[in-house]
């Protein structure tokens, strides 16, 4: 397959995409204009909605954030997936058929193979531990979920099972569907190299179908003898589908990586099994850790997964707030007891890319971890983290001793419920934390007691919000020293240069909008004949984009704007584009192209372009008259060239009282 037809393709599905509906399913959507709709944005935590939706255009952008683009991006930024797999699940969302999958190289089709058969091993590994938990062997697994409040109907939500104590019974029970080779990617298995055996060989480029499975049966070399099963053996799969090829002739050492555990299945955010995390039951040392979770593996990276986000994601939206928790069992005790926008770090440091897959649910948090305990550095980060994402954070801070699931055993869910309710806001949290630390008795604490807290402040992106801050803290610090104040408002307001991508939209004159929007018109006019209709009235004769564009041209009056690149690609393209916001070469000037298109309420008039054609000259002679006046200051001038530097300026100041008349103005200049 071409990489032509399936842009072809991606330019139909385009155009059958109505991005208004598609964002609907994401975002609660009003009518906000003639062609605009707006909403609550998806991307940062707001109250007033500053996300739009152009209809006849077809793209978003967020007057808060920034973010914008067409459908595709939409999809991909909201579901945190690639660009095929937006154009596939938009492609779904509609009905159309996909065309066949197309790979770049035949390693693409082979890692694609290798991920899809990884899905299959662990369906079948959860299958095999589920199985296991409710066999004899498992009595102490099922004893140990009992403990912990667990009954049948959470054990089968959440998918738990016990891993056998024998290392081989999850490989012989794999090893009749998928090739050794794949279950050594798996994360399931480990095993010793054989001194003997020789480099394994790289890995065949996928395009092997070979059906055979290694007929080597290794015995008895891991740490267990292999004891051979008495319970039933699943059906020899003929159809299975994934089997790469078992190449390797070496006996096989493997055994499985988890034994005698506890088992969770951790899932993607749609739910499929990716990896698990094993919870000892022995309580020999030699056993490894307590908890013991998969390694990184093709279809596993912890930075990327939120434990409990497939069952919590419902419950996250519609109640507006996540609840986090630090571990796999406090997650599943929350949940058990009703609580189900619950979802768990894995006692890991939040990642970025965490932040923003769960901020696609909502940016409210409520965090039910103790920041004081011994953990605390990782705890910290999280929350840093959180706070440059913007969420809104809450803290909860249960009783010393007592960690979620102990709490709602021991107190019940309703005290949960209160608790969750009495919940902090972070920087009162952390407010009375220093207060705590540093007792506001004389100004030397504090003074130590607004150091301890600016770090945090800095994490803060909106300068806005730092600035309220900083006023809250001095408040309630009683910092009454005009200097200490104005030092904790300086430290609260120099974060970063956050602010310069805002000034640089203002900067953009009313003049030059028009403008803009008058290019942008070309490809609006030929977009056909539903849009023309749209427009009756307007005078038939009367084109902006061919107005503007001669006069920006023919007069060089884009030169020195803020938005001279943006224009400068709208007058590249002249009137042969088919997608306008596809033209700027700029991520800003995308940015500042929505922002113009999206406010397109007044209608463009012959007068309306002319008068901003006039503005631009406007500037265009204030800033020539600027440079004039700096010449003529230079010392030692030629007189002539005084002279005529001085007639300019006289010039250009006619020109200045009736810029209608002000080529005059600019003919002199090259
Ligand atoms: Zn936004």
């Amino acid at each position: 397959m071409t990489s032509t037809s399936s842009d072809n393709f991606k330019e139909t599905l385009k155009q059958q995409a109505d991005i208004v509906r598609i964002v609907g399913d994401y975002v609660k959507l009003k009518k906000a204009g003639a062609q605009n709709f707006s909403g609550l944005c998806p991307f940062h935590a707001e109250k007033t909605p500053s996300f739009s939706v152009h209809a006849t255009r077809q793209f978003f952008h967020c007057f808060g954030c920034g973010q914008s683009g067409d459908v595709f991006t939409f999809v991909q930024k909201v579901e945190n997936i690639t660009f095929p797999e937006a154009v596939r699940l938009i492609a779904q969302k509609l009905g159309v058929p996909m065309p066949k999958m197309s790979f770049s190289s035949p390693a693409e089709a082979h890692d694609a193979q290798v991920r899809m058969a990884l899905l299959d091993v662990h369906v079948r590994a959860a299958a095999f531990f589920q199985e296991c938990l409710r066999r004899p062997e498992g009595a102490n697994a099922r004893e140990y979920l009992k403990g912990r409040g667990l009954d049948e109907e959470m054990i089968g939500r959440f998918r738990i099972g016990y891993a056998p104590d024998s290392g081989f019974l999850l490989r012989d029970a794999l090893r009749r569907e998928f090739a050794e080779e794949l279950l050594r990617e798996s994360g399931l298995f480990s095993w010793k190299e054989a001194a003997s055996s020789e480099p394994r060989a790289p890995s065949n480029q996928g395009q092997g179908a070979d059906q055979s499975l290694s007929g080597a049966h290794a015995e008895g070399s891991g740490p267990k003898s292999a004891q051979r099963t008495t319970h039933s053996s699943q059906p020899a799969p003929e159809e299975g589908g994934s089997q790469l090829v078992a190449r390797s002739s070496q006996p096989s050492a493997i055994y499985s990586k988890f034994r005698n555990r506890v088992m969770f299945p951790i899932c993607n955010d749609q739910g499929k099994v990716i990896a698990f995390t094993g919870r000892t039951l022995s309580t020999d040392e030699k056993a490894g850790p307590k908890y013991l979770n998969s390694p990184e593996t093709a279809i596993y990276s912890k930075s990327r997964v939120l434990f409990n986000l497939d069952n919590a994601k419902e419950a996250i939206r519609k109640l507006e707030y996540s609840i986090l928790v630090e571990g796999q069992m406090d997650c599943i005790s929350v949940y058990a007891a009703g609580f189900h926008n619950v979802i768990a770090s894995s006692g890991t440091a939040f990642t970025e890319l965490q932040a923003k897959l769960l901020g696609r649910f909502s940016k409210n948090i409520v965090v039910n971890f103790d920041p004081d305990t011994a953990g605390a550095r990782a705890t910290e980060r999280t929350l840093g983290l959180l706070v440059e994402e913007e969420f809104n954070i809450r803290v909860l801070t249960l009783e010393t001793g007592f960690d979620p699931d102990l709490f709602i055993r021991r107190k019940g869910k309703d005290a949960y419920r209160a608790a969750l309710r009495n919940s902090q806001k972070y920087f009162d949290y952390l407010i009375d934390r220093a207060r705590a630390l540093f007792p506001v008795r004389n100004s030397e604490s504090k003074v130590k007691a607004v150091n301890h807290l600016l770090p945090h402040i800095q994490r803060v992106p909106s300068r806005i919000v730092r600035d309220e801050l900083a006023l809250e803290i001095s408040q309630k610090l009683g910092i009454d020293s005009a200097v200490l104040r104005q030092e904790l408002k300086h430290a609260a307001t120099t974060r970063s240069a956050t602010e310069v991508k805002a000034t640089a939209e203002e900067q953009i004159t009313g003049a030059e909008r028009v403008l803009i929007r008058a290019l942008a018109s070309a490809t609006e006019m030929q977009a056909g004949g539903t849009r023309s209709s749209a427009r009756e009235g307007a005078d038939e004769e009367f084109d902006p984009a061919r107005q503007a564009q001669f006069a920006l041209q023919s007069e060089h009056l884009y030169e020195g704007l803020a938005s001279q690149s943006l224009l400068e690609s709208l007058l590249a393209a002249g009137t042969e584009t088919a997608d306008v916001m596809a033209l700027p070469k700029s991520e800003d000037d995308r940015r500042l192209l929505a922002a113009i298109l999206m406010h397109e309420e007044e209608e463009l008039t012959p007068e309306t372009v002319e008068g901003a054609v006039r503005a631009l000259r406007r500037i265009y002679l204030r800033r020539r008259l600027e440079e004039v006046q700096l010449a003529t200051q230079r010392s030692g001038l030629p007189l002539e060239e005084r002279q005529a530097l001085l007639q300019e300026k006289v010039r250009l100041k006619r020109a200045l009282m009736d810029p209608g008349l002000g080529e005059a103005g600019t003919g002199t200049h090259g």
